[in-house]
């Protein structure tokens, strides 16, 4: 009784104080005061307060305009001189595979041999009996050594257990296995290797743990447990809520299917999704115009079915390699010093295309005919060449410009690439951090020269074409420890300073500014997904993300950039995290 009076004489109130104002105005739910808005807009303006309601961006301005739009109800918060910026959109990453993993194995980024040792020795400690050890993935431009470990190496680690180290990309995948192993799995000498596998020898004739391409040999040894769906759930929600402690409000998950976006459904229909998602959808076809339009046409949704939480992006389709792995299709040869870091002997090797050009094109030209956005894995340059060729082909048919193809991770880019890109109204999504963890390695394997303009953001912008900047964050959940790592605040700084984890600097003229860096995770992060008219920038109408920053971000020192956290994240308007005592979380 007492409650519903007080209700009645709250709402009178708010209806007189309506009534001396504009009569369809009702308070903001939410306003932030005393802030350093960024709004990146068209002009990059600056604000210090904003207002939300009904899940929009109300109003922009001073504090004491803001303060007008709140009633009794309006939650204030005052920022302290914090900068805010717009959500954070994160274009690349596997959420749902690396909250599957990290249920069956935590991940650690082992980072020397030494430290896959001791994995090993804890691991054949914590879990005893005759199960497989498999090291977490460690890529060798990683690893201090920047080698694989030895079978000897994984025989001092754990001398009765078998164990194996995995390197596995696309068309190539390298094992080690331990002594223990090799006897577990049968193989010597005499043993046959499948298909085009092969099963490395040492000096003494005898196997070496080095396995290529056999994988079929130790499968049956490797398979991983189901996970039970609502660990599974409780995983994915719990990685969506450590994005969200780092700013980010928006995420493509990057090659996906439909069980993954039943997958993210079920976590919206029960009210866990605190974070919008765009789910790519993995093309999967022979390459040809039949096989393709048979499995575009048996999807249940079409391109852009959904709404602003959650729905259908494009097509994705795997086009060359890795360059971690000797596999992107480079337009030079890998050379001579490529040998140490990746095995290549041959000096005419340029990497592999998955597909033929004919097939590329079918698979493009049948995606578009069928109203899809679509998006390729592409990472050398000859690899983006044959990519250009078929967005040319399907531009033919009827154009593509306003499609927006997305070439992912496209490394080395070239003026004339980028000017070709940019007339096909291409737009690139790309991984700085790379360059910070990868790039002394492939200096070192590429030569310097080929590192000026790897990850080259300038010369797609100055072409005019549209960057956005992720991580391609595949496993674990520490924001800088992770495979990869996914602190969007680390990649704007790579951006930002172009510098590698070693200090270096190859490629001065790829930095960009601060207010560049934030744009391509905001507003031109928001454009591959057709969404910048709704999201990107805090402008009035536009869907409330925004976060508010633990530092200074147009101001403090470089170094800083990439300690920056979030401490207050909000959702349309909905705070989906607040840093414990206003202090950011490291
Ligand atoms: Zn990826």
């Amino acid at each position: 009784m007492r409650s519903a009076l007080l209700l009645i004489i709250a709402t009178a109130i708010v209806l007189t104080a309506t009534a001396t104002s504009r009569s369809d105005e009702k308070p903001a739910d939410l306003i932030v005061v005393n802030a350093k808005v960024l709004a990146v807009d068209a002009r990059f303006s600056q604000a210090a307060a904003l207002a939300v309601r009904d899940g929009k961006f109300l109003a922009v301005g001073t504090s004491a305009e803001i303060r007008k739009l709140a009633g009794e109800k309006t939650r204030v918060i005052d920022a302290k001189g914090r900068t805010v910026v717009p959500g954070l959109i994160e274009t690349h990453v596997h959420a749902a595979g690396a909250a599957r993993g990290e249920v069956l194995q935590p991940f650690v980024q082992l980072g020397s041999i030494a430290e896959i040792q001791d994995w090993v020795r804890k691991q054949a400690k914590k879990q005893p009996g005759e199960a497989w050890i498999q090291t977490p993935r460690a890529d060798v431009t990683r690893i201090r050594e920047r080698r694989m470990p030895t079978k000897t190496e994984l025989d001092e680690a754990a001398p009765d257990r078998p164990v194996v180290f995995n390197w596995q990309y696309a068309n190539r995948q390298v094992q080690v296995l331990s002594s223990a192993a090799l006897k577990a799995a049968g193989i010597t000498a005499d043993t046959k290797a499948p298909g085009r596998g092969k099963i490395h020898l040492g000096d003494d004739g005898r196997p070496n743990g080095v396995l290529e391409n056999a994988g079929p040999l130790v499968a049956k040894f490797l398979t991983r447990p189901d996970v039970p769906e609502e660990k599974y759930l409780e995983s994915l929600e719990r990685l969506l809520r450590r994005y969200n402690e780092l700013g980010i409000t928006s995420i493509f998950e990057r090659n996906s299917n439909v069980a993954g976006y039943r997958t993210y459904e079920k976590l919206k229909a029960q009210d866990r999704l605190p974070i919008r998602v765009t789910v790519t959808i993995g093309l999967g076809s022979d390459g040809s115009v039949e096989g393709t339009e048979r499995f575009i046409r048996s999807l249940p949704f079409k391109f852009g079915d959904g709404d602003e939480r959650l729905k259908v992006g494009p097509l994705k389709i795997g086009v060359d390699g890795g360059v971690l792995y000797g596999t992107a299709y480079l337009r030079e040869p890998y050379g001579q010093s490529a040998f140490s870091l990746y095995g290549i002997d041959d000096p005419e090797y340029r990497g592999d295309l998955r597909w033929s050009a004919e097939k590329i094109a079918n698979m493009i030209r049948t995606g578009h005919r069928l109203g899809w956005q679509m998006c390729s894995h592409v990472t050398g340059d000859a690899g983006v060449d044959a990519v250009l060729d078929a967005v040319e082909s399907a531009h033919e048919d009827s154009p593509i410009d306003g499609r927006r193809y997305t070439l992912i991770h496209a490394y080395f880019p070239n003026e004339e690439t980028a000017r070709r890109a940019a007339r096909l109204g291409v737009c690139v999504d790309t991984q700085p951090a790379w360059y910070y963890k990868d790039g002394d390695a492939l200096a070192a394997a590429l030569g310097a020269a080929r590192l000026e303009k790897f990850i080259g953001l300038n010369v797609w912008r100055s072409a005019g074409v549209k960057v956005a900047l992720n991580s391609d964050h595949m496993q674990g959940f520490g924001p800088d420890s992770s495979l990869n790592p996914f602190n969007p605040f680390l990649t704007m700084y790579v951006a930002i300073s172009r510098r590698m984890e070693s200090g270096r600097v190859i490629g001065h003229d790829q930095r960009v500014s601060r207010e560049e860096a934030l744009r391509m995770t905001t507003i031109d992060a928001a454009w591959l997904s057709f969404d910048e008219p709704n999201r990107g920038s805090i402008e009035p109408g536009k869907l409330a993300d925004f976060a508010i920053l633990s530092d200074d971000f147009l101001n403090c020192p470089e170094e800083r950039i990439k300690e920056i956290r979030s401490v207050l994240t909000a959702v349309g308007g909905k705070v989906v995290y607040e840093a414990k005592n206003g202090r950011a979380e490291k």
